[in-house]
């Protein structure tokens, strides 16, 4: 007979994203049940210091020590191979498992399941989710959850529409053995596409990110596709390429893409599920931390605040479209600093997507405004006055714990003003320290707001 279980909210999918929002809300008292399939695949992935910083910032103590060492990264964009950042080579089974330690140590109640996914069922009248479980070990078992949450990744169920897709870009994926090599991991270009190579502890793994728009070859042919971008590789690629597989290339979905819709009343999309960025960007496993702490504060919000849930829902969708599009536009512009292919159709494509707006706005290169926009305080989305820049498209809430629309506030009343009397009050009146008060008027000085002088002089900020 099946085991009846109860708990707030279901997650679905125990990686970064699934596990990051499942103990941040554990940890808040919310009854949080993660439901899991372990796929082993042999997946070594390069992860960043920002994958580092925020694993520690989060406790998540299990997964920072299973980050593997961190290799310096080559790079051949078209050019001669360079040294250039480093990033933490990271067999994902092992980084996986140890999320899973920190999801248990938290509270979370954690579900293995053998074979077959969970069947989810969404209960009349608003009354939640029964989830179906077989789990690898013990009997079946059915959760009964308020909320759930969908971090199965690429492997999520489609959802009802893609905001965005991106070319179609798919990962020809092999690993060999070459024992007795120095570890490096090397990003390079050629005419048909791009290849991460990896070799380190004796293991080697070769990507190459090719374009799918057309469809692939079926198994015999894929494998032909891969030697002859191999041939086209560098040195190093081509000994990772050539060596002994010890499996035959398998092909990954690599293309980038926004999900629609991402939030409902009872149900959310966190990490690849909701957004998948390029792997160029070498950023997918940081977003889906950052996607699963701003879920967290969404879901939080929706069940402790209810009346607050459309602020949350807004909150939820506007970061992940921004946050798409940011990582869109700066893999754009990586692109386009290859000149080399320029005029092949795999480079063409990606170098005019999603669209010819800068990355990055420069700070100081337009109006500002003073609007009320939902934001993340402590947890809990709540609607403050935030300072709109064109390089701060969702607004700037506060720098160094000073709410930056408040100063402008006190600034404009002190407008002609001595200077130094005048920042000194607005300290006072703010409560904050002399070293937040500088950071937050550096912040207003490089956007142009606040002229430096010995008088104030604030220029006009249109608030709402
Ligand atoms: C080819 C390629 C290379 C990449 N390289 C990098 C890189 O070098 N660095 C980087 O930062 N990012 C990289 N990424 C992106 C990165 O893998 C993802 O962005 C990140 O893992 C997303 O985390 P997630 O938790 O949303 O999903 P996932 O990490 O995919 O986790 C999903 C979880 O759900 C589980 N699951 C799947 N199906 C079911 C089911 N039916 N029932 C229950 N659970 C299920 C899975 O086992 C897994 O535990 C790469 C992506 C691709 C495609």
């Amino acid at each position: 007979m099946a085991v009846e279980r109860t708990c707030t909210v279901a997650v679905l999918g125990g990686g970064p994203a699934g596990v990051t929002l499942a103990v941040d809300l554990a940890r808040s008292g919310i009854p949080v049940a993660l439901v899991t399939v372990r796929r082993p695949g042999g997946r070594i992935e390069g992860l960043s210091d920002r994958v580092a910083a925020g694993l520690e910032a989060h406790g998540l103590e299990h997964a920072r020590a299973a980050m593997g060492a961190m290799v310096r990264r080559r790079v051949a964009w078209g050019t001669p191979p360079e040294a250039r950042n480093s990033e933490y080579v990271t067999a994902r089974d092992a980084f996986n498992d140890a999320l899973l330690a920190d999801a248990e140590q938290a509270g979370v109640t954690v579900i293995r399941l053998g074979r077959g996914g969970p069947e989810c069922e969404r209960l009349p009248e608003g009354a939640g989710w029964r989830v179906a479980c077989l789990p690898q070990a013990g009997a079946p078992c059915t959760l009964e959850a308020r909320f759930l949450v969908e971090a199965r990744g690429r492997a999520a169920p489609k959802p009802a529409a893609w905001v965005r897709r991106g070319p179609e870009t798919t990962a020809l994926v092999t690993e060999a053995e070459i024992p007795d090599t120095d570890s490096f991991t090397m990003v390079e270009a050629f005419g048909d596409g791009w290849a991460w190579s990896v070799a380190a502890g004796g293991r080697a793994v070769l990507q190459i990110f090719v374009d799918s728009a057309g469809g692939l070859p079926k198994r015999g042919g894929l494998e032909a596709l891969f030697a002859d971008c191999v041939k086209r590789l560098s040195q190093a690629g081509r000994e990772i390429g050539s060596a002994g597989w010890t499996m035959p290339p398998q092909a990954r979905n690599a293309t980038p893409y926004l999900s629609r819709p991402l939030i409902a009343d009872d149900a959310i999309r966190i990490g690849d599920a909701a957004l998948a960025v390029d792997p160029l960007s070498g950023h997918g496993v940081f977003e889906a931390l950052g996607s699963a702490l701003a879920g967290a504060a969404t879901v939080r919000t929706m069940l402790r605040a209810p009346k607050r849930s459309a602020l949350a829902r807004r909150f939820f969708t506007e970061r992940a479209e921004l946050a798409f599009m940011r990582y869109a536009r700066v893999g754009r512009d990586f692109y386009r600093l290859c000149d080399a292919f320029a005029d092949r159709p795999f480079w063409r494509a990606r170098r005019d997507w999603p669209d010819g707006v800068p990355a990055h706005e420069a700070a100081g290169s337009g109006e500002a405004r003073i609007v009320r926009r939902p934001v993340n305080c402590h947890g809990l989305i709540v609607e403050r006055r935030v300072c709109v820049t064109p390089d701060q498209p969702r607004g700037i809430w506060m720098i160094d714990g000073v709410e930056i629309a408040a100063l402008c506030d006190l600034l404009r009343d002190r407008q002609g003003e001595p200077a130094g009397a005048a920042l000194e009050a607005a300290r006072q009146a703010l409560g904050v320290s002399p070293g937040a008060l500088d950071t937050a008027i550096a912040w207003l000085g490089a956007r142009r707001l606040l002229e430096p002088g010995e008088r104030i002089s604030l220029r006009p900020v249109a608030s709402e």
